[in-house]
């Protein structure tokens, strides 16, 4: 027999129906005379309440019946007498499809710390929060096609191997299928690559928007949406060595249609988590709340999670170029409490997520748009601006998270772009088939980068990035 998905259960209009569900016990409690399984099948972060009477369900049955266990029910759906439920399933049988041993299931019905979770992320989906970011990071991966297709991009697959190495030196993960301890080398000491499965150095991509560019350029509108890599070992809350990244990439598009479109988007998706995944925001809202309980008040957050969403959704980003920004920063008193000091050391150097943060949750208190950003910190494909010293830029700060987006208009100016790379190091010849985009029918184009795990904190508001992600690759981290 076919299960009934408990999601559907507890919208029926229907009672006193015969109904089949399968799932894992969350909670059991009762007496002699009557037991209520909490049952739960992932559908929905709600349970449903099966109701087990002594008398028709074997003693035998019941006592396998324990958090964790896995069971098929038959019985009727009927009215629920009781609060906190519109229906409840009376059983019938109970087959028990899989036990759990009650001395051994790590997940028994508390609360656990998320250090403890991450040391059994096999499992951890079974927990209330990991169920709820999986469904949410399915319904905003969904939504991101959704956006684009509305829009007439194209969907773009851009390698996971790469052979250039222009972008992310130092951070990038080799692939070989040489030995990677003792490679043959050449002559002058140099890695001899001629025995090497591509014959030449290759790594894991940390960005397929090269590579989205070449698409762009032919077809208009593209977007790519793929893990990316990067060796960095740097071991915060927002950063994992394995994420993944959306890069839309767009012909005639300047810096300011790119900015409107980089808006358009994240408030599209932020009202997609509203209007799709009511349930399991409620549920991650109060957990926040439990959270925030604990807090010294000057701590508390002034918004709740869906509050702090809404506000996204529907309030104008605010836009300022990098300049202005070190001026505001120059300007902010510093904050005694707090282990930074303002100001920055001054224009020219990469701002640092206290300075990102400052500027968006103390001075603006909205997301911000940063653009036009020193040319010596950006990367060299940006479009230099007409002052000679900054680029066509922006980075978006989001509350709470820091840099969310980073984007910029393209050069798509031949001689500009060469003399760029010449500045920066970067061999003509290994991108040749990137200049010639430039070299045959070149267009304005711009585009960002969009971390999908950095949305996803946002959206869940949890606090770091390896539990918006079933397996975290951290340093050190990649057990399964
Ligand atoms: P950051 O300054 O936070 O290190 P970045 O400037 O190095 O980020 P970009 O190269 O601009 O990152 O990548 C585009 C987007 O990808 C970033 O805005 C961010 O949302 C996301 N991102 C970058 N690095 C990581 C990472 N290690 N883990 C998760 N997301 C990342
Ligand atoms: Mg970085
Ligand atoms: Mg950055
Ligand atoms: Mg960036």
């Amino acid at each position: 027999t076919r299960r009934t998905k408990i999601s559907e259960l507890l919208k029926s209009e229907q009672t006193n129906i015969d109904v089949h569900v399968k799932g894992w016990v969350r909670t059991k409690r009762g007496n002699k005379h009557v037991n209520f399984i909490a049952l739960n099948d992932g559908s929905t972060i709600n349970n449903i309440q099966i109701v087990a009477d002594p008398n028709s369900i074997s003693e035998d049955i019941l006592k396998k019946v324990t958090t964790g266990a896995s069971i098929a029910v038959n019985g009727k759906l009927v009215e629920s007498q009781g609060s906190g439920q519109s229906v409840e399933v009376h059983a019938e049988t109970i087959e028990i499809l899989g036990v759990a041993d009650p001395e051994k299931y790590p997940l028994q019905p508390k609360k656990h710390s998320f250090e403890f979770l991450r040391e059994i992320a096999h499992l951890r989906p079974r927990t209330n929060t990991f169920s709820a970011v999986l469904r949410m990071r399915h319904a905003m991966s969904f939504a991101v096609h959704k956006f684009f297709n509305e829009k007439g991009f194209n969907y773009m697959h851009t390698p996971i191997i790469t052979g250039s190495d222009a972008e992310g030196a130092g951070e990038m993960f080799r692939v070989t299928t040489l030995d990677a301890k003792n490679p043959p080398l050449k002559e002058d000491g140099s890695v001899d690559y001629s025995e090497d499965f591509f014959e030449k150095e290759t790594n894991l991509t940390v960005s397929g928007q090269l590579e989205g560019e070449l698409g762009a350029l032919a077809v208009g509108e593209i977007y790519t949406f793929g893990p990316t890599f990067r060796a960095e070992n740097s071991n915060t809350t927002r950063h994992l060595a394995e994420f993944w990244m959306i890069e839309p990439e767009m012909a005639f598009y300047d810096l300011e249609d790119n900015m409107d479109l980089a808006e358009e988007f994240l408030k599209y998706l932020v009202q997609y988590a509203l209007d799709n995944c009511a349930d399991d925001l409620a549920f991650l809202e109060s957990r926040l709340i439990d959270e925030e309980k604990n807090k010294p008040a000057n701590e508390k957050s002034e918004m709740t999670l869906t509050e702090k969403l809404r506000f996204v959704a529907e309030n104008d980003f605010e836009r300022v170029t990098y300049t202005d920004a070190i001026d505001i920063l120059r300007n902010s008193k510093p904050n005694k409490k707090k282990k930074f000091q303002y100001p920055v050391e001054g224009w020219g150097t990469d701002l640092q997520s206290e300075h990102e943060r400052y500027l968006v949750e103390k001075h603006f208190k909205k997301p911000v748009i940063l653009t036009n950003y020193p040319k010596d910190i950006k990367a060299f494909y940006m479009r230099m601006d007409d002052d000679g010293k900054t680029v066509s830029a922006m980075d978006i700060l989001f509350p709470g998270i820091g840099e969310i987006v980073g984007g910029s208009q393209r050069e798509e100016r031949l001689d500009i772009l060469m003399s760029r790379m010449t500045e920066m190091g970067i061999p003509h010849e290994e991108m040749d088939w990137y200049l010639d985009t430039r070299r045959y029918g070149t267009v304005p184009h711009s585009g960002f980068g969009l971390g999908f795990e950095r949305l996803m904190i946002f959206v869940t508001g949890l606090g770091n990035i390896r539990d918006v992600i079933p397996f975290p690759r951290t340093p050190g981290n990649a057990e399964f």
